[in-house]
């Protein structure tokens, strides 16, 4: 029998299973998903005719996110090829913005890359500046409620919004700036443009989302004789006389003295409707928002810029805000087209999304791309405005009393943070360490 049974090898998932499994519990972790990483994995598609594996969605992590890389650093070796790391370089070619961060140690080379941004006047410069060292000042607080109070208390310009924070915030919290939470975008800025030198690092996968994390850690799981049970369906949690029974669909039930359900809310909520309806009334209060990327082939030979933000004017057919350069797979040259929700979401069909993005692209002066695919995540992340639930790992143990050892784990436990992989993988961490305490060590 195990000690714990975790649900869901999301990233949470996985980050408590290995913390646990390292300290010598036993752990069973189950996931529906044929495959682990849940809505940061490894996908395959067919792009011009070649089958290729890339991400469920382009992720862009910072260097900001130090646990998540302590933990591929943790999966050591295995984690190859592991992330490009990149000096943070914003630019927005069809408008000539460019804001870097300039060569120089810790705060001075963000405040210089501001103040040499291109595309904005001097006053607009000294703006942003302002906004970046004035929450400083504050020690990152502030009384503004959503984003968009957040830019007019610091006298924004539109310039400035429509080039860098808007892009900023629909990207980093998948949330317009209106309705955007500005506490999770003012920890955003401090961890990366307030941040120490490398915080601001922009990196992504050299290989797929899959070969970063989850599937190095399967592979240190199984060394350990863990091995998930893929395609389980968890379909409740019921007491029984050693802890906990979860009960899978179509499959036999497991029992473990502790439970840690790392799924996303509205899979939580229906895990703990009838245990705990407190917990999972709260649970049902996340609203999500969707994500899709597009990705583009090209021949080999094609240069892209490493990462540009596009000019989006959905109502126009322009909806692509961000492009990532993928590099070559399969003697194809590879990019990546996010489109995050902001509330303007197209409401076309992903065929159809393929197609306007490719038309986007091309006033880049890009040569024509030879085939574009769309996959849209409808549930990709948490909506970030500030009335969210504030939920925690030990949440269920308060409805229920201490005896109760269920714990929740997700992207969407983070006091401050939007959904992120790191934000996943430190509710990952801090279930483990609920779960410990609770066992006695
Ligand atoms: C398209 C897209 C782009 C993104 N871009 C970024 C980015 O650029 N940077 C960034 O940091 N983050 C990004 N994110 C967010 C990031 O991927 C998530 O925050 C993170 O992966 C969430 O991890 P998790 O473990 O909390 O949840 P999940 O990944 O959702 O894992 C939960 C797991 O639980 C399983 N599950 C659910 N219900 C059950 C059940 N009843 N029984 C068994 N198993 C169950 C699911 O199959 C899943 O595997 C993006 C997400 C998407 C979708």
């Amino acid at each position: 029998m195990p000690d714990v049974t975790i649900v869901g090898a999301g990233w949470a998932g996985l980050a408590c299973a290995v913390s646990l499994t390292e300290q010598g519990a036993r752990v069973a972790l189950v996931d529906a998903a044929p495959t682990v990483g849940g809505r940061g994995r490894t996908v395959r598609i067919e792009l011009a005719g070649q089958p290729l594996k890339l991400d469920n969605g382009q992720h862009l992590l910072v260097g900001a996110y130090h646990r998540t890389l302590e933990f591929v650093d943790k999966l050591g070796s295995e984690a190859l090829p592991g992330l490009d790391r990149h000096r943070m370089c914003l630019a927005m070619p069809e408008k000539g913005f460019l804001l870097g961060r300039a060569a120089l140690p810790g705060r001075l080379g963000h405040l210089v890359g501001l103040l040499r941004a291109r595309g904005l006047t001097w006053r607009d410069r000294i703006a942003m500046a302002r906004l970046i060292e004035g929450l400083r000042m504050r020690r990152w607080r502030h009384t503004a409620v959503t984003v968009a109070d957040l830019f007019r208390a610091f006298g924004q310009s539109r310039p400035i919004c429509d080039l860098l924070w808007i892009p900023l915030c629909v990207g980093a919290l998948n949330t317009a700036p209106e309705h955007a939470c500005a506490r999770a975008f003012i920890a955003v800025l401090r961890d990366s443009l307030g941040g120490a030198g490398g915080d601001s690092d922009f990196l992504w996968p050299a290989g797929t989302l899959g070969e970063l994390l989850p599937e190095p850690a399967l592979r240190w799981l199984a060394r350990r004789e863990v091995v998930p049970r893929l395609g389980c369906l968890a379909q409740g949690i019921l007491p029984d006389a050693d802890g906990w029974r979860l009960s899978i669909r179509e499959a036999s039930p497991v029992s473990s003295a502790a439970i840690v359900v790392a799924t996303p809310p509205s899979n939580a909520a229906r895990l703990l409707r009838e245990l705990a309806p407190g917990v999972a009334n709260g649970l049902d209060r996340f609203e999500m928002a969707p994500i899709a990327t597009v990705y583009l082939a090209w021949p080999q030979a094609c240069e892209l810029p490493r990462i540009a933000m596009l000019v989006d004017e959905p109502g126009r057919g322009r909806p692509g805000q961000w492009l990532f350069d993928r590099g070559v797979h399969a003697g194809l040259r590879v990019g990546a087209v996010v489109i995050s929700d902001g509330g303007r979401f197209p409401q076309v069909s992903p065929d159809r999304l393929a197609e306007l993005v490719a038309a986007q692209v091309r006033s880049l002066g890009l040569p024509p791309s030879l085939d574009a695919r769309a996959i849209v995540e409808r549930r990709a992340t948490f909506r970030c405005v500030p009335g969210r639930p504030r939920l925690d790992a030990s949440s269920v143990q308060r409805e229920l009393g201490s005896g109760a050892r269920i714990f929740l784990a997700g992207d969407y436990l983070d006091p401050e943070y939007p959904a992120t992989l790191e934000s996943a993988i430190r509710a990952g961490l801090a279930a483990a360490q609920r779960v410990r305490e609770s066992l006695g060590g």
